[in-house]
């Protein structure tokens, strides 16, 4: 763990193992971190915090811009270790090195955008100055799914507003979060500015986050069910809270879209990971004239994948994260084929050739899934694609906006009019058009009704970690 610039054991020197979930092997083993470490902790980033905040913003640009290089540099052993840790192919562990490493650039230049301004008073003797602030201590908590990314995107934007962090990693990741924090701490972070406390039990952790006074935000992703216990802890003590949770994303195929190249973009964005993207599509809807047409496309494609460890050459599919997750892709499955779902292809976990060490799911497409099951409702994390025919535009849409999540929404048409009002009227905080990757450092990245509070990236990333001061100065 990171504690106000020294790499520390637990209290008792207690560890945990990090398993290998393609094989169930312990490839590492971390401190194990309690409540009094992160009080610890917090107590430096507050004491930190004021010096960090009185640096210029181009000094702190410098920094984040040396950690991008860092990052960068290290591309490939950050990625070894991800695909390790996490499971995912190596080719999709080096993309997601360098969508982190796009935070901290993106970051080290916002830094010096964090512009204030003058407001016209009505009164002759008055001038109104806003400028900005960084908010104080951040505590943050981020998920095992982009062990690497979730971290820049949050300690990127703090850093760069002035903040000091505390960060909790999920259990299942801490060894991507100690090589994150390394180039931090060699690219020139002051020690206290950023501390990082590993634990198997978050819950102590996270209970001292939110009821230290001295942390004035928490930033959270992870599920919906923690992240809405956690801010509403965080919020009786009127901390602020941003948080990106879970999401039921729709992916709409219309009658006029080329369901070929639909069926390619969802086998590309669903089996993603594993399925295990908040943004992975969870309902897919398709016309009923391009069912068939589409099917066919989603199924040999899928056909051509292969499961295994991220490491061997031709892997394109990695393993859930633990057993947990196979029991409930398992389940959400078995339910859906015991209400009439067809399975078109997958649907059972894949034991043969060694692959019984590891938590692997066969990528799976359901047809003919309707709202009475499951999977309709319920997030899936994991390898499967549900389909859904629909007639109308209206009943599509209606059915898309069907679910308390809001992240993302996927809608393939060849049709400008009807792209522009599905845009508009679907739920979601982002929206592909034709397009399955609609998520970029430059671009706000966040989910409406429980999907989340607040947005990532993007210009809107860094205000989420900045006070507004208003000046009334009458002269
Ligand atoms: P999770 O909520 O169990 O874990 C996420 C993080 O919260 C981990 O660091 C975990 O240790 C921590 N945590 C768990 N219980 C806690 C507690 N009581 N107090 C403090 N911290 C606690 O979620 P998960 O199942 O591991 O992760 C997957 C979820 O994350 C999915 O629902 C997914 O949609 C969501 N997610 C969302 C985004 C996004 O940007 N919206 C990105 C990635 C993942």
């Amino acid at each position: 763990m990171l504690i106000n610039g020294n790499w520390a054991d637990a209290n008792e020197g207690t560890t945990f193992d990090v398993i290998n979930p393609a094989n169930g092997e312990v490839v590492g083993q971390v401190p194990d971190g309690d409540a009094a470490t992160a009080k610890a902790a917090i107590d430096a980033a507050a004491t930190a915090f004021g010096s960090w905040s009185k640096t210029t913003a181009h000094a702190r640009s410098a920094i984040l811009y040396k950690a991008w290089q860092l990052m960068l540099e290290r591309k490939e052993d950050l990625a070894r270790t991800m695909t390790m840790e996490q499971g995912k192919p190596l080719r999709a562990a080096r993309t997601e090195v360098q969508y982190a490493a796009d935070f901290l650039l993106w970051f080290a230049e916002e830094a010096k955008r964090t512009y204030g301004e003058t407001i016209p008073s009505a009164r002759a003797d008055q001038r109104f100055i806003v400028s900005h602030y960084p908010v104080g201590v951040v505590a943050a908590i981020t998920p095992w799914n982009y062990p690497v990314s979730m971290i820049t995107r949050k300690v990127g934007p703090a850093l760069a507003a002035g903040c000091t962090v505390v960060l909790k990693p999920a259990e299942a990741t801490p060894l991507s979060a100690i090589k994150v924090f390394e180039i931090l701490a060699e690219a020139g972070v002051p020690d206290g500015v950023i501390n990082l406390v590993t634990t198997s039990n978050p819950a102590p952790v996270g209970e001292e986050f939110v009821s230290n006074p001295l942390v004035r935000k928490l930033t959270f992703t992870g599920s919906t069910a923690v992240g809405k216990m956690l801010a509403g802890k965080a919020a009786g003590n009127m901390k602020r809270v941003s948080c990106e949770l879970g999401g039921h994303a729709p992916f709409l195929v219309f009658d006029d879209a080329d369901p070929v190249h639909a069926a390619k973009g969802v086998q590309l964005v669903k089996f993603l990971n594993t399925g295990q993207a908040c943004i992975s599509p969870n309902r897919i809807f398709v016309h009923q004239s391009k069912v068939d047409a589409f099917v066919d496309t989603l199924q040999s494609r899928v056909a051509g994948m292969q499961a295994g460890s991220g490491f061997e050459e031709g892997v394109t599919i990695g393993p859930l994260v633990d057993e947990r997750a196979v029991t409930k892709v398992s389940a959400q499955v078995d339910d859906a084929v015991a209400k009439g779902a067809e399975v078109v292809c997958g649907g059972n976990r894949l034991i043969s050739n060694g692959l019984d060490k590891g938590f692997f799911y066969a990528p799976t497409v359901l047809r003919g899934v309707t709202p009475d099951m499951l999977i309709y409702r319920e997030e899936t994390f994991g390898p499967v694609a549900p389909i859904i025919t629909f007639e109308d535009d209206q009943e599509a849409l209606k059915m898309a906006n069907d679910t308390s999540y809001g992240l993302a929404a996927y809608v393939y048409t060849r049709d400008i009019s009807r792209a522009m009002r599905m845009f508009e009227a679907l739920e979601f905080g982002i929206i592909g058009v034709n397009d399955i990757n609609p998520s970029a450092a430059s671009a706000p990245f966040g989910g409406m009704k429980d999907s989340g509070l607040g947005r990532e990236g993007s210009r809107e990333g860094i205000s989420e970690y900045l006070e507004t001061k208003l000046g009334g100065f009458a002269i």
